[in-house]
């Protein structure tokens, strides 16, 4: 067989990372994860390596049919390592590979909200040139040409999502015009963050063909116009089941709060996160650590229906866009598992 294999990788970006990606013909090949062989590229020219010794080296780590091309063909998500097979210091997934593997009793599992903000040449897809729309209080979840930008975009891509076999659990206009989200889960840590980032690769995608660009700036607007987040749902079997399930939902959102925990985690939840971390716009402030019942002011929610079953999960509702989610995947599986270990 011969198809068409879509290698897409996470490049060296400073401060946040870019997805990359090129083809490759497979000739002769039997479908599947196995028959995908290691491949390369110019580190040199994506902040990954120095012109003088370029070679970064790709290593298919998770696979899907490509949607878009259809057929046989297929996405690649790859980890870059060094030349001598070592992890790349900008691959974060290899450490949460190790983390995930520590904790797997604990079977975690995440649901990540992705809001993303959709741009026509320099202004959000909604915003008037040189002007503002009316405030946000329509916008969310709303319905008509008035209030919705973007929706054959975020349709189109919910169907390739969909197409690529991925884990899309909903999505939803957002509060300011041309925010939307996305949810991927509820999924183990490294399977969540593989498909998000293949999620996240078909969005610039998608877009593409409509002359859009997405992006996951934390902030896209200053001033009295939401930010966008990457809420991380997150549960163990012992906060999803009885009887103690709600006793394990808190014991984990205090331990979020312990000693140095609330800075180690909101430093690694995305560049600028002090920028959306205002206290306003449904956030808590940066660095205040705060959970509660339903609150959307608290930097963890634990949701209603939670405290009613006595059971169920908690949400971190400080990550931004723009995080990396192998980073808040390992931290949170880090932090909680320790304390429910005990
Ligand atoms: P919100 O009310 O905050 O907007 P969403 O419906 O957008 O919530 O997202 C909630 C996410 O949490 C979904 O991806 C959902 O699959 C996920 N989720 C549900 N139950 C659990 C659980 N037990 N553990 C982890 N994630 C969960
Ligand atoms: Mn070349
Ligand atoms: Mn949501
Ligand atoms: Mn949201
Ligand atoms: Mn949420």
């Amino acid at each position: 067989m011969t198809f068409k294999a879509e290698y897409i990788w996470i490049d060296g970006t400073e401060p946040t990372a870019k997805l990359r990606s090129k083809t490759k013909i497979i000739t002769d090949a039997p479908a599947g994860l196995g028959a995908l062989p290691v491949w390369g590229f110019d580190g040199s020219s994506t902040n990954q390596a120095e012109g003088s010794s370029s070679d970064c080296v790709l290593k298919p780590v998770f696979s899907c049919p490509d949607p878009i091309r259809g057929g046989d063909d297929v996405l690649v998500l790859c980890e870059v390592l060094d030349t001598d097979l070592v992890p790349h210091p900008s691959n974060t997934r290899a450490a949460l590979a190790e983390t995930a593997e520590r904790f797997a009793a604990q079977e975690p599992v995440f649901g990540i909200e992705q809001e993303y903000t959709f741009f026509k040449g320099a202004r959000p897809l909604g915003f008037p040139e040189g002007g503002f729309p009316a405030a946000q209080g329509g916008y969310y979840c709303g319905v008509g040409s008035d209030e919705i930008f973007g929706r054959d975009v975020v349709e189109a891509h919910l169907e390739n999502c969909l197409g690529a076999g991925l884990g899309i659990s909903g999505i939803n206009a957002e509060v300011m015009p041309g925010q939307w989200e996305f949810q991927v889960g509820p999924l183990p840590p490294l399977e969540v963050s593989d498909q998000l980032w293949i999620a996240r690769w078909l969005l610039y995608r998608t877009a593409e063909d409509f002359g859009v660009s997405a992006t996951l700036d934390p902030k896209p607007v200053k001033g009295d116009w939401n930010g966008a987040g990457a809420h991380t749902n997150f549960s163990t079997r012992a906060m999803r089941e009885g009887p103690e399930g709600y006793a394990a939902v808190v014991t984990a959102a205090e331990s979020l709060g312990e000693g140095s925990k609330p800075l180690d985690h909101v430093k690694n939840y995305g560049a600028g996160i002090d920028d959306r971390l205002t206290g306003l716009h449904e956030t808590a402030p940066w660095n205040e650590y705060s959970y509660g019942v339903s609150d959307r002011g608290a930097s963890v929610r634990i949701p209603w229906q939670v405290e009613k079953d006595g059971k169920g999960y908690l949400e971190d509702r400080r990550p931004n866009a723009n995080v990396d989610p192998y980073v808040v995947t390992r931290l949170l599986v880090d932090t909680c598992c320790t304390a429910l270990e005990k």
